[in-house]
């Protein structure tokens, strides 16, 4: 499944390690992709310094039209999934999402215009609580891939981690011996 985020707005206060950190667990998650509108441009060159090390190609791509980013992937048949504490409780969601092949998902930082609420295909609640969108954002990935991304070794890792009981386990090259 090809899984892209979208991240709308940023809180008045700027947070960029709250946007990093989004952008992390995208890409730790499985996602290839994080879409933001007022990120600073900082994040990508971490990201791509995150991806020599631990390999993969995820791209934090700076978009300020965000909502035309939906309607393409939606006419790209991605499933668009909007998660928020009003929306539809993610076990009742995720049987109807089963056979979707590609997903935007959508997590705000502020406040998010109704609109994007007509938009999405699914409203979905990871609990009808007010949380984190990191939370939401791990937790429904989590879900939509029933732990399946963790298996996933990205390509090009110039390190791995070996996991272990104790201490740091890391050493040079990917796991099939391609150094
Ligand atoms: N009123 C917000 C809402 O609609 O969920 C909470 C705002 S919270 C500071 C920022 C973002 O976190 C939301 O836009 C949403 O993406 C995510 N979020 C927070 N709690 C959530 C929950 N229980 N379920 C799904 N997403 C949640």
């Amino acid at each position: 499944m090809i899984i892209e985020v979208a991240r709308l707005g940023q809180r008045l206060v700027r947070d960029d390690r709250v946007t990093t950190h989004a952008a992390l667990v995208s890409r730790a998650f499985g996602a290839r992709r994080i879409y933001m509108s007022e990120a600073n441009a900082d994040i990508r060159d971490t990201l791509r310094g995150v991806n020599r090390t631990w390999g993969g190609d995820f791209e934090v791509v700076l978009e300020q039209d965000l909502k035309g980013i939906i309607r393409r992937r939606k006419a790209d048949l991605f499933g668009v999934a909007h998660l928020t504490m009003y929306g539809e409780a993610l076990d009742a969601v995720l049987p109807r999402m089963a056979r979707l092949e590609n997903m935007l998902v959508v997590i705000g930082a502020g406040k998010v215009p109704r609109e994007i609420y007509d938009m999405a295909d699914y409203n979905v609640a990871v609990g009808s609580q007010p949380h984190s969108e990191i939370a939401a954002l791990a937790v429904f990935l989590d879900r939509v891939q029933r732990g399946r991304q963790f298996g996933i070794a990205p390509p090009g890792a110039a390190r791995r981690i070996i996991p272990s009981r104790r201490g740091k386990l890391v050493v040079d090259g990917e796991p099939s011996g391609r150094p």
